[in-house]
């Protein structure tokens, strides 16, 4: 998934507007990790104390703008993502949040996630980050088998999730997800189920269950070729898909976006509300925002970055207003990639008419195809059509 659309819907800097949706997300990007995954396209470096340090120096002053841009709006969600956040000093992430909470109101039941590779965090640092007000964990896991942690050239083993997991719990964690993927090299279905088994059994409230995706500059891009050995097939990959859903629903998660699992009240509500097109605030290099039909990213470079930032400017990448056929247009993709669909009364108020009337061709092309049917003011996509979201989205490009 390289596209920008694919890769908001994905990972956690998804966005389009403000309709109907007084939340408010704050997304932060702080990109450092240990060591560089074979398979990772996202903006990531290696941990540097001094860079480190002069990032997080260097971040209250841009909440200072951001507190301007929310103009009183309340936080509804704060993700920390990265890069492996968690591998920052507790004592540094406690002062990101002081300078956030001295500046921003956070809604008393918001969700504060944070991202945290197994094994790089112990009991006393989880209960440390549960300490701070952050109430939502996303580990990740990657994979349950010896075989296919190597595979993806990840350092931690399978009893580092497990204990990670229990400590994760006893530090008073009651939100707890992991990430896993599949396709990595030399998959196999029935291996990967039973991986995909072993992370059940810990028994996460939420679990993101993506595709490799091969991005040409990194050592993965460069070596593999999608369907090529030792890469699977589609035909194996949608077998999987199917196999994999039905065993997560077994355990109690259902599939409430192409690549996310959640038992009932555990989705994700910052990813949610940016498939919805809700509006987030961006903080950190490489980090995406989105308000009210305006989107930008930051500089994916710290030093970039924290200079910027240093001479009064606005540390920008770009900045772009969506007009009203593409905000209507985003809803629609990123709603047809959700369990719940596309609201049409939305879609209706940036286009003046209604979705059915200005995507005739598409609507019935879906309904004929059986990927999607219109429901209650919705366009909501059957499971044939979350399996087929890309090509559903094409339609309305
Ligand atoms: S831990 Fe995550 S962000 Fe860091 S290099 Fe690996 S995949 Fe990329």
């Amino acid at each position: 998934m390289r596209n920008w659309l694919k890769n908001r819907a994905k990972r956690h800097e998804p966005g389009a507007m403000g309709l109907n949706q007084p939340e408010l997300g704050l997304y932060v990007h702080l990109p450092f990790c240990p060591s560089r995954c074979p398979y990772c396209d996202f903006f990531a470096s290696p941990f540097e104390p001094d860079k480190a340090k002069a990032l997080l120096g260097a971040l209250p002053g841009h909440l200072d703008c951001l507190a301007k841009m929310a103009g009183g709006r309340p936080l509804d969600t704060l993700y920390l993502g990265g890069g492996t956040p968690a591998m920052l000093p507790a004592a540094w992430l406690g002062g990101l949040l002081e300078a956030v909470r001295k500046r921003m109101v956070i809604n008393p039941g918001a969700e504060l996630s944070i991202e945290a590779n197994p094994g790089a965090l112990g009991a006393r640092k989880l209960k440390l980050l549960r300490g701070l007000g952050l109430n939502r964990l996303s580990l990740g896991a990657q994979a349950m088998d010896p075989k296919g942690l190597k595979a993806l050239g990840r350092r931690h083993s399978v009893q580092d999730v497990a204990r990670t997991v229990k400590q994760a719990r006893r530090a008073g964690f009651d939100n707890l997800s992991l990430d896993l993927i599949y396709g990595a090299p030399g998959h196999d279905n029935a291996r990967t189920l039973e991986s995909l088994g072993r992370a059940l059994d810990l028994e996460p409230d939420h679990l993101s269950l993506y595709e490799l995706t091969l991005s040409p500059h990194t050592p993965f891009g460069e070596k593999y070729q999608k369907g090529v050995a030792p890469l699977p097939d589609d035909d194996q990959l949608a077998e999987f898909e199917e196999q994999a859903t039905g065993l997560l629903a077994g355990a109690g998660l259902m599939r409430y976006e192409v690549s996310n699992y959640a038992r009932p009240g555990f989705e994700c509500r910052h990813n949610q509300s940016t498939w919805r097109g809700g509006d987030y605030l961006a903080l950190g290099p490489g980090a995406h925002g989105h308000l009210a039909g305006r989107r930008w990213a930051y500089l994916a470079g710290v030093k970039a970055y924290v200079d910027k930032l240093g001479k009064g400017e606005e540390p920008l990448e770009f900045c772009e207003e969506l007009s009203p056929l593409e905000r209507a247009q985003e809803l629609v993709i990123l709603g047809l990639r959700t369990l719940e669909g596309v609201d049409l009364d939305s879609v209706q108020g940036l286009l003046g008419r209604s979705l059915q009337e200005f995507w005739s061709g598409p609507v019935a092309r879906l309904n004929e195809l059986g990927l999607a049917r219109l429901e209650n003011r919705r366009l909501v996509p059957t499971s044939k059509g979350l399996a087929m979201a890309d090509g559903a989205a094409e339609l309305f490009m």
